[in-house]
């Protein structure tokens, strides 16, 4: 028996199903089951799309059976409707649609009133009686064809179209009668005739040439690009089906007109109808703008009738689907069909309450509901968007990573000190830098928003703004700042300071000007109620990387259970401390070192207690000293030179000191557990603070603490088993003296891709392991993550790596290091916990693989929190299947 290639539907029975996208596309098969559903579907036929396939795999060929299968079809189609293709007595008019497995809305070509010629248009006029409309349907079935098959640029139609209109001294398309719209046939073929193309008069060439269309269209400019942007590669789908359908026409007057409906408004998930109708109309005249469209309920007013008809359709669609569906439709005097059913697209917010809504009503389940939401939609909710009529009109002058979500507008400030300055004042700035570093963590904390030239997805500016919340583009490779001179240059635009510029960090844009902002709803509602049914499912745990008692009280408002970082360097930035820090690195003795960090303990073990205090009987991990020296000292003489005034050296000391700390590659340099072994006094301090901390909250105010102190980039057994040995006498010490029962743990970061390969050593001395996957990443690839923007992209672009691995986890190379790790952790210490820290804790992908391979918990910054609540438990749904 031949291949069945040509799918047939009409009168309440169809051939496909909704279950046969593959090769009818979502389009064909939804037209097929809502045709078995008995909705008002004109009949027509879908052509698979593996004929798509073969046409490109046998030089735009079809194959043989192709033919007699459509000619067959249209014989079906002629029988049901009472017409004949070409027939000028009583013409069958057809719609050629494209449609593939994956919506593509707009990306291909649909051709209308395909049939009609100079004989055919004479009897559709005469057997309707209505000149006007048949000859509104030739120019525009005259354009369609010349512009999606022929390849005329449609803006020749357009003009003809507009200067027929200026002619007459009308404004709408409907003011033309059929004199005018006759005239315009004619000038229509002879725009043909310009551009030397034939328009055929055969029906039947009609056809096929539109068919090869559609199919040629899978591969156009358009189409390619779309599936590039949404991740579509080629072989996930067979490509475009097209579908065949008899013409039902809303442009045959008053009582006529296409529409789009929605079964809950789009925008806000509201259970109500929404969507436009346009009266006598045709196609996307509703979208194209030609006209404005009435709302949907004005059709009550107009068709009654109608208007319920299609309500009572809606709702039977949207039972019938479990979800929101977009509806066109069209009304031809009076009488109502359906043309096309799909989930609709939606907002994020509306995506929350549509999912929330639907498990109340009992039309999901809660686990479908979870999986339905996107985490981004999650994430969306809890920041700043821009005013979107605003954001349409203002001007993206350049493009850089999106490091951290939320839009933000404010004034050009090139300076953290002054950004600090002019915050305080009630100001609103953006804080454009080359590229950030601790100094300027004020400065950001002041701005709305932060904009750097370089740097990738993990260097600072984009881990310190995440973790803040603020909106970052990072990596605008196009701009250049020119901190000193006070201004910013892309292309042949430049900012000044203290003009306005918007930055979006979802999408990674730079906009010039102000662009107001709207505020973000935050963990109420219907976000709320998901997420709780996301902790009913999930097994990680979701902890937060924070380092302030502000940063950790965000994180336990969106639903943290512990801390899995707190990076104490981060504290001794702050203004009182810095200098004590400088004395303790310039100290000459070790007498003179301790004296240092003696000032130190104190504040620092204040902070503890404030962190405690928001976790209250929670874990917190506490990582000892990570970053090289000289992050704590001024590079510039300038800096050195005021500096060294405040702690009373001379300048020439104060630079040797710089000199002498600078390193060639200081991310594999003197940093870490390096150097708390060439200092233990540091870690003997921060092990007081810590553990002071604990028994001081445990005394004065009963509060329970669970210390677990951490020791980063750790490559041998032997460096942790050194620090523990300094930092358990130092703990035990203190607990003995006070009295209090308090357990606490020693653990290390696996971020070395040596202690991911000896696991089962560092187990023997580690309480628990938390994978440090940015260093990992980092070590692993070989890759310096602050310079990676210079051929990251590039990669990405040329296929070379599928994932930014900084932003989500190489499962092959880093991921296969975590598992092993794990693994080899657990073969010597069968209860060791272990988590991440990374900025991998906070992406969907990269939870799924943690969830898989069993590790105890993700940690994340804490706007992340929301966003791996739903993605654990998604994980845990995916991986249970
Ligand atoms: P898209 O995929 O871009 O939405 P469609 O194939 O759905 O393209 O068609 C474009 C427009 O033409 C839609 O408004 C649709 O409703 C209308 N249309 C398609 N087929 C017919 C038909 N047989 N009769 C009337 N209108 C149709
Ligand atoms: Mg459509
Ligand atoms: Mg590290």
């Amino acid at each position: 028996m031949a291949k069945k290639y040509v799918y047939f539907f009409a009168n309440g029975k169809a051939e496909g199903r909704a279950d046969m996208k593959d090769i009818l596309g979502g389009k064909g098969a939804n037209l097929a089951e809502m045709t078995n559903l008995g909705i008002p579907v004109p009949p027509g036929f879908t052509i698979s799309a593996e004929v798509c396939k073969y046409y490109y795999d046998h030089g735009r060929t079809y194959p043989e059976e192709l033919k007699e299968q459509v000619e067959e079809a249209m014989r079906r189609l002629e029988e049901v409707t009472g017409k004949k293709f070409g027939d000028p007595n009583n013409p069958l008019l057809v719609s050629v649609r494209s449609g593939a497995a994956i919506s593509m809305p707009g990306m291909m070509d649909t051709v209308l009133n395909l049939g009609l010629n100079d004989e055919t248009v004479k009897g559709l006029a005469k057997l309707t009686n209505n000149e006007r409309f048949a000859y509104d349907a030739y120019r525009r079935f005259l354009q369609m064809f010349g512009d999606v098959v022929l390849k005329i640029p449609h803006e020749k139609f357009e003009k003809a179209l507009e200067e027929l209109k200026k002619e007459k001294g009308v404004k709408l398309d409907t003011e033309l009668d059929a004199e005018d719209l006759k005239k315009l046939v004619e000038r229509y073929k002879q725009i043909y005739k310009e551009e030397g193309k034939e328009f055929p008069q055969d029906p039947w060439k009609q056809l096929w040439l539109a068919i090869d269309a559609v199919f040629g269209s899978w591969m156009n400019e358009r189409a390619i690009k779309y599936r590039q942007i949404h991740g579509i590669k080629e072989g996930d789908l067979l490509g475009t089906a097209v579908n065949i359908v008899a013409m039902v026409f809303g442009n045959m007057g008053e009582d006529s007109g296409t529409g789009v409906a929605f079964t809950r408004d789009p925008n806000t998930g509201e259970k109500k109808p929404y969507g436009e109708f346009l009266p006598n109309a045709q196609g996307e005249d509703v979208v194209a703008g030609i006209r404005t469209p009435l709302k949907l309920e004005e059709l009550k007013n107009r068709m009654p009738e109608v208007y319920n008809q299609l309500l009572e359709i809606m709702d039977k669609l949207e039972k019938h689907y479990r979800d929101m569906q977009d509806i066109e439709f069209t009304v031809e005097r009076g009488k109502l069909y359906i043309l096309q059913t799909r989930n609709g697209k939606r907002t994020s917010q509306a995506a929350i309450r549509i999912a929330v809504d639907m498990v109340h009503e009992g039309l999901i389940t809660k686990e479908e509901a979870i999986l339905r939401v996107r985490p981004e939609d999650v994430e969306q909710v809890l920041h700043p968007v821009f005013d979107p009529k605003e954001k349409a009109q203002a001007k993206v002058i350049a493009k850089g990573l999106p490091a951290s979500p939320g839009a933000a507008t404010g004034k050009v400030v090139f300076n953290a000190k002054k950004a600090e300055e002019l915050g305080k004042a009630g100001e609103q700035v953006i804080l454009v830098r080359p590229e950030t570093s601790p100094e300027d963590v004020g400065g950001m904390a002041a701005a709305q928003g932060i904009l750097t030239s370089r740097g990738g997805m993990t260097s600072h500016a984009a881990v310190v703004a995440r973790g803040m919340g603020k909106p970052a583009v990072v990596g605008a490779e196009s701009i250049e700042v020119h901190p000193e001179e006070g201004y910013f240059k892309v292309g042949d635009v430049v900012v000044k300071e203290g003009e306005w510029i918007s930055i979006d960090g979802t999408t990674g844009e730079v906009l010039l000007g102000k662009v107001t902002t709207i505020k973000p709803q935050g963990l109420e509602g219907p976000v709320a109620e998901l997420l709780q049914w996301a902790d009913e499912i999930r097994r990680l745990g979701v902890r937060t990387n924070a380092d302030i008692p502000r940063d950790a009280e965000v994180a336990r408002k969106f639903g943290a259970e512990g801390i899995g970082l707190c990076r104490t360097e981060h504290m001794f930035f702050e203004k009182d401390r810095i200098p004590k820090v400088r004395r303790m690195i310039l100290a000459k003795t070790k007498e003179e070192r301790e004296k240092a960090l003696d000032e130190l303990l104190p504040l620092q073990k204040e902070d503890f207690k404030g962190l405690f205090r928001v976790m209250k009987g929670l874990p917190v991990t506490i990582r000892l000293i990570d970053p090289p020296l000289h992050e704590f000292l001024p590079q510039e003489d300038e800096q050195i030179k005021e500096v060294a005034e405040q702690m009373g050296v001379s300048f020439e000391e104060l630079k040797n000191v710089v000199e002498n700390l600078k390193e060639l590659n200081p991310m594999l340099g003197h940093r870490g557990c390096r150097l708390t072994i060439t200092y233990p006094e540091i870690a003997v301090m921060q092990t007081k603070a810590i553990i002071g901390a604990a028994i001081e909250l445990k005394k004065e105010e009963g509060i329970d603490v669970i210390p677990e102190i951490m020791i980063p980039l750790v490559g041998h057994v032997n460096e942790l088993r050194y620090l523990k040995k300094i930092i358990k006498e130092t703990a035990d010490a203190l607990i003995k003296e006070a009295g209090v029962e308090l357990t606490y743990k020693i653990g290390t970061m696996i971020e070395v891709p040596r202690a991911a390969v000896t696991a089962h050593q560092i187990a023997e001395e580690a309480e628990f392991f938390s994978f440090g996957t940015n260093d990992l990443t980092q070590m692993t690839f070989g890759f310096s993550r602050d310079d990676v923007g210079k051929f990251l992209p590039e990669y990405l672009e040329k296929g070379i790596l599928e994932h930014d691995p900084f932003k989500t986890l190489d499962y092959d190379g880093v991921g296969e290091l975590v598992r092993m790790g794990k693994e080899k952790g657990r073969s010597t210490r069968p209860d060791l916990k272990v988590g991440v820290c990374g900025e991998h804790g906070g992406d969907p992908r990269s939870i799924l693989f943690f969830d898989k391979i069993g590790l105890d918990y993700v940690s994340c910054s804490p706007y992340r929190v929301p966003v791996a609540r739903l993605a654990a438990a998604q994980a845990a749904l995916k991986n249970k299947k």
